[in-house]
C-alpha cells in the first residue's frame, strides 16, 4: 500500500500591521474663511441703510437729548432710578420692564412669522455694526476684489498705512459706541467731564472699553460668525417658520439647469434656466452661503443675494425675482403678489397680533394710570416694641417715601387697623421731584388696649396736591 505523499502546506507568516508613516491626523477643527461680501444697490439695501441711519441716530443721540434739567433717558443704577423723558421709575417698577420684554420677545414672534429673520437682516446690532465697518472697510481698502488682492499682497508700507487708517478708524468708533454705552448709565455731560479731565471712575472705564472692544471684535473680526455659531436666536428661527412665511428663495424651476450664456441665447434651445451662474449671490452674502442651495440657517434674510440678482436679470434684459422674498407656498403654488399677501392674515399671526395688541394697551394703561409715587414700610428690626414714657406701647418703623414725578411733593401719612393707633412722629413729609426720603415713624397705642401679639395695620400715604393714596400693609406689636 503506497500513500500519497501529503501536499506540504504553506505557511504563510503573519505579518504585523504597522501604521504607515503617512498616516494623516484628520482635525475636527476647521478655521473660518475670511468673507469679503461684495458691496451691492437695490431696494433691500437702501431698507437696511435706512435703519441703520434711524437705530444709530437713536442710539448715539438719545443720551445727548434734555428733558427739564436732567438728561431725558438716564437708567442711573446708582441711584437706582430710571428716567424715561417724562417717566422717572424706580426697582419697583420692574413690572414694566418685564412687561417690555415680553412685548419685545412677541413681536420677534409675530415679524419673524410674516417675514422671517426681518430683525437680523435689516435692525440686528451685529448687522448694524457690521455693515458700518463693512462701509468704512470699502471706503479704505477698496471692494472685494481689491480687499482679497491686499490682503494677499506681501507686506508694503502702502498696505500698512490702509490696515492702520482702516483700524484707527474702526477703534475710534468702537470707543465712542461704548462712551455712548455708558452715557445711558451716567449723566453723559459729566462723563464728557470726565473724559477730559482722564477722571473716570473703575466701572466707567471697564465698561467703556469693554464695550468698545465688544464692537471692535464683533463687527471687524466675528462678523458672521457671530450669526452663525454665538447667536441662539438663528437656532430656533425655524420653529417659528411656516409655510406663509417670507424668506429669500430662489426660484430653482425658474433658474435651472444654470450656466453662462449671452444676452441672445435661446434659452430653450440651449436648455438653460435663467442662472447665468455668475457666483454675484454669493459674493454679496455676509455669511458666505449660496441662496441656491435652499434655505439654509445660516441665511439672516439681509435681501442682499436677490438686490444683486436683480440687477443681473435687468441687465439682461430678464423678469426681476429669480430670487426674491417669497413664502415656500408661493413658490410652489406659484401664486401672485396679492395671494401671497392674503395669507398674511393667518390664524397663527392674528393670535400673536391680538396678543401684543392686549399687552402693549395693558402695559400702556397701567403706566398712564400710576400713581406717581411709591412707598415702602420697614419695621425696625432693633426694637420690637417699647412702653413709652407716658404709658403707651410704642412700634418704630422705617418708612421709604419715592416721588416718581416731575414736581416737588408734599405727602401726608396717617395709620389705622387698631384702636386709637396714631402716629407720634411728623405726619408730614416732603419729597423733591424724582427723589426718595426716609421718615423715622413712632407709632403708637394706649396701654392695655389690644391684647398681645401681632396686629394687622395699615399705613395712609396720600399726595397732598392731589387724589392719590397709597395703603402700605404692616404689623403692629404688642408685648406680653
Ligand atoms: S446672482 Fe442670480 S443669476 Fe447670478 S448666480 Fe446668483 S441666482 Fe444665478
Ligand atoms: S443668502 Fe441672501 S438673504 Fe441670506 S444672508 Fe446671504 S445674501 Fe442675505
Amino acid at each position: 500500500m503506497t500513500t500519497e505523499p501529503q501536499e506540504s502546506k504553506k505557511v504563510i507568516p503573519i505579518q504585523p500591521v504597522v501604521a504607515e508613516d503617512s498616516e494623516e491626523m484628520v482635525s475636527l477643527y476647521a478655521a473660518a474663511k475670511k468673507i469679503y461680501p461684495r458691496s451691492v444697490e437695490g431696494i433691500f439695501a437702501y431698507w437696511r441703510w435706512i435703519t441703520v441711519f434711524i437705530t444709530q441716530i437713536v442710539f448715539y443721540g438719545l443720551p445727548w437729548l434734555e428733558w427739564g434739567t436732567r438728561q431725558a433717558v438716564l437708567f442711573d443704577l446708582e441711584a437706582r432710578r430710571f428716567y424715561i423723558f417724562g417717566l422717572v421709575l424706580y426697582p419697583q417698577d420692574f413690572i414694566y420692564l418685564t412687561g417690555l420684554l415680553v412685548i419685545s420677545a412677541l413681536s420677534l414672534f409675530l415679524f419673524t412669522a410674516v417675514a422671517g429673520r426681518l430683525w437680523c437682516g435689516y435692525a440686528c446690532p451685529q448687522t448694524v455694526y457690521s455693515e458700518i465697518f463693512l462701509w468704512i472697510e470699502r471706503k479704505i481698502e477698496g471692494d472685494r476684489s481689491a480687499r482679497i488682492r491686499l490682503d494677499e499682497a506681501d507686506f508694503s508700507m502702502k498696505k500698512l498705512a490702509k490696515k492702520t487708517y482702516k483700524h484707527a478708524a474702526w477703534i475710534a468708533l468702537s470707543l465712542w459706541t461704548g462712551f455712548t454705552f455708558v452715557g445711558y448709565f451716567t449723566p453723559i455731560q459729566e462723563l464728557v467731564a470726565t473724559a477730559t479731565s482722564w477722571n473716570f471712575g473703575p466701572w466707567q472705564l471697564f465698561w467703556v472699553f469693554f464695550y468698545a472692544f465688544a464692537t471692535y471684535g464683533n463687527a471687524g473680526f466675528m462678523r458672521e460668525q457671530v450669526c452663525k455659531y454665538m447667536c441662539p436666536y438663528a437656532r430656533f428661527q425655524s420653529a417659528m417658520f411656516d409655510h406663509d412665511t417670507l424668506i429669500v428663495t430662489y426660484d430653482e424651476k425658474r433658474g435651472e439647469p444654470r450656466g453662462a450664456r449671452s444676452k441672445k441665447t435661446d434659452l430653450v434651445a440651449a436648455n438653460l434656466g435663467s442662472c447665468v451662474d455668475c457666483s454675484l449671490c454669493v459674493q454679496v452674502c455676509p455669511t458666505g452661503i449660496d441662496i441656491r442651495n435652499g434655505l439654509q440657517y445660516e441665511c439672516i434674510g439681509c435681501g442682499a443675494c436677490a438686490d444683486v440678482c436683480d440687477t443681473v436679470m435687468d441687465k439682461l434684459g430678464y423678469a426681476k425675482g429669480l430670487v426674491r422674498y417669497t413664502t415656500q407656498n408661493a413658490m410652489l403654488n406659484k401664486w401672485t403678489t396679492k395671494q401671497t399677501l392674503q395669507r398674511v392674515a393667518r390664524p397663527r399671526v392674528l393670535i400673536y397680533t391680538s396678543i401684543l395688541m392686549a399687552l402693549i394697551i395693558a402695559v400702556g394703561v397701567s403706566l398712564a394710570m400710576r400713581i406717581p409715587f411709591k412707598v415702602d414700610v420697614v419695621r425696625d428690626r432693633a426694637t420690637l416694641a417699647r412702653i413709652t414714657e407716658n404709658g403707651g406701647i410704642e412700634n418704630i418703623y422705617r418708612l421709604q417715601v419715592m416721588n416718581a414725578s416731575e414736581k416737588d411733593k408734599t405727602f401726608q401719612l396717617s395709620v389705622n387697623g387698631m384702636q386709637s393707633i396714631e402716629i407720634a412722629t411728623e405726619t408730614e413729609v416732603k419729597v423733591a421731584s424724582a427723589q426718595a426720603h426716609w421718615v423715622v415713624l413712632r407709632v403708637t397705642i394706649p396701654y392695655g388696649s389690644a391684647d398681645a401679639g401681632s396686629h394687622k395695620i395699615v399705613f395712609d400715604i396720600k399726595d397732598t396736591s392731589g387724589t392719590d393714596v397709597i395703603h402700605e400693609k404692616s404689623v403692629f406689636i404688642v408685648p406680653r
